[in-house]
């Protein structure tokens, strides 16, 4: 048989076929479990109302808001969020958003206390400055948010005007999180975001001026005619910019699913192997510039607070990836938000008419969600720590949920054949990510899922 290592161990003994079925396996990103197939009706507005009257008096809480807008369809989006030019329908969609925060907030017993806030997208800095501040003050008149929260923005470099970064600043905006993806000018008229380096570095350092303390930048691999030395270069042309966290995602490219990734010709996306290549040209490159590299796809200087999370076993994740919150309660705001509630989870809506009919109605716009069971609670638990630490103690987990070590490991039958297959190296409870398979997480990390053999499930490749 023939071995080769992609992978960053030369010693990562697994042939070449064995890593290419693993690499093209279609997975979930476990950003939650059950993921957000096995949401279903049965959880209804009426139930997500009980479970916010129900948060124990010394829950805390963090606020996905969800603007679901942009100027122009990037290719690659995989995002909930529509096209449009015109001021009208944001605007539309704001008042609803704001019915909606009331809503829930009436629900509550108390004011919930909040350390994270995430405005995510779309494109939320489409909102003008004046709409921004309404919803943040409206934020702090239904929620106690804490004066050291974290307030996190998902920025369009391409569209940040000025007075929006003087808003963001006066708002008590921390963290902004810019769209980078490639500076390949091939890639980007590929997936249709064209997007300077000197614009990117203009809104950096306008946030920066503005007191935005936290730079994040989100870079794709897998793109359109991508190339391990165009990564690096926009690695090169990003570390001038000193930015605090990397994100760095594969290209998950479902044209079934996401219409427009059709505009993008399949016969110039890398495969499985040059995606795999890309990903570690750009981790190395990261790494070698001081960054530390931490789960799947983040990076962090050491300074940063996810470094020290990471280190001491503290890091979480959610639906917007790895994260320091710790909150007991995630409320999810505006069409297709997601929460996540003690007792399980939520989703709004959709579709704005249908989102904004519901709210307009009166009742909170959940349409789907999940009770959790105690098996989901375990598993979920086993998930995260591998997804988060690369390791897991199977039976530490096990003691937390009251379960018997011994009854976990035989419920977990597609454990075997990783650590056959030289994915997963085991010592006594103690299950982790063999070395040099750290790419395949996400697929050590299903030998915990019960439901992943369910059909008609669509996920990204592994790497
Ligand atoms: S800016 Fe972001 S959300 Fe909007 S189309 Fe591009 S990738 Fe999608």
């Amino acid at each position: 048989m023939v071995y080769r290592s992609i992978s960053s161990d030369p010693e990562f003994p697994m042939s070449i076929d064995l890593q290419a079925r693993y690499r093209d396996e279609r997975l979930p990103r476990y950003t939650s479990y059950p993921t957000a197939p096995h949401f279903s009706p049965a959880v209804s507005d009426r139930q997500y109302g009980a479970w916010l009257g129900s948060l124990e008096s010394g829950a805390t809480g963090s606020l996905y808001l969800h603007v679901p807008f942009c100027r122009s369809m990037c290719w690659y989006c995989g995002c909930h969020t529509t096209i449009t030019k015109h001021d009208a329908p944001i605007a539309d969609y704001l008042a609803v958003l704001q019915r909606e925060i009331e809503a829930v907030a009436e629900r509550l017993e108390r004011r919930l206390p909040v350390r994270h806030i995430h405005f995510g997208g779309g494109t939320p800095t489409i909102m003008n400055p004046d709409e921004l501040a309404r919803l943040v003050d409206l934020l702090s008149a239904r929620f106690a948010i804490a004066p050291e929260a974290e307030i996190a923005v998902e920025i369009d470099p391409r569209t940040l005007a000025p007075a929006m970064i003087a808003a963001l600043g006066r708002s008590g905006v921390t963290r902004a999180s810019l769209g980078v993806q490639s500076f390949d000018r091939v890639v980007q008229r590929a997936i249709n975001r064209v997007q300077t380096v000197a614009q990117t570095a203009a809104a950096v350092d306008g946030l920066r001026a503005a007191g935005v303390r936290g730079i994040n930048f989100d870079l794709i691999y897998g793109l359109p005619h991508q190339t391990i030395a165009s990564c690096r270069a926009t690695v090169a042309a990003c570390l001038d910019m000193r930015p605090d966290r990397f994100a760095v995602f594969g290209y998950a490219h479902v044209p079934g699913f996401k219409k427009h990734q059709r505009m993008i010709d399949e016969a110039t996306l890398p495969d499985g192997v040059a995606r795999h290549a890309q990903a570690e040209a750009i981790a190395d490159a990261l790494q070698a510039a001081g960054y530390r590299r931490i789960g799947l796809d983040h990076y962090a200087m050491p300074s940063d607070p996810m470094v020290s999370a990471h280190l001491d076993r503290r890091l979480q994740r959610n639906f917007q990836g790895y994260t320091t919150d710790t909150s007991d309660a995630l409320l999810g705001f505006g069409a297709s938000a997601i929460g996540c509630l003690p007792q399980g989870y939520v989703q709004n809506a959709v579709g704005l008419g249908d989102y904004a009919a519901r709210v307009g109605a009166g009742t909170l716009p959940t349409i789907k969600g999940y009770v959790l069971t105690a098996d989901d609670r375990l598993r979920a638990d086993l998930i995260e720590r591998m997804m988060c630490d690369f390791a897991v103690d199977v039976a530490a987990v096990a003691r937390r949920h009251n379960a018997d070590p011994a009854a976990v490991f035989r419920a977990l039958p597609r454990l075997a054949a990783l650590q056959a297959d030289g994915l997963v190296d085991r010592s006594g409870h103690e299950v982790r990510v063999a070395d040099g398979a750290r790419h395949l997480v996400r697929t050590v990390a299903s030998a915990f899922d019960a439901y992943l053999e369910v059909p008609g499930r669509t996920f990204s490749r592994a790497v």
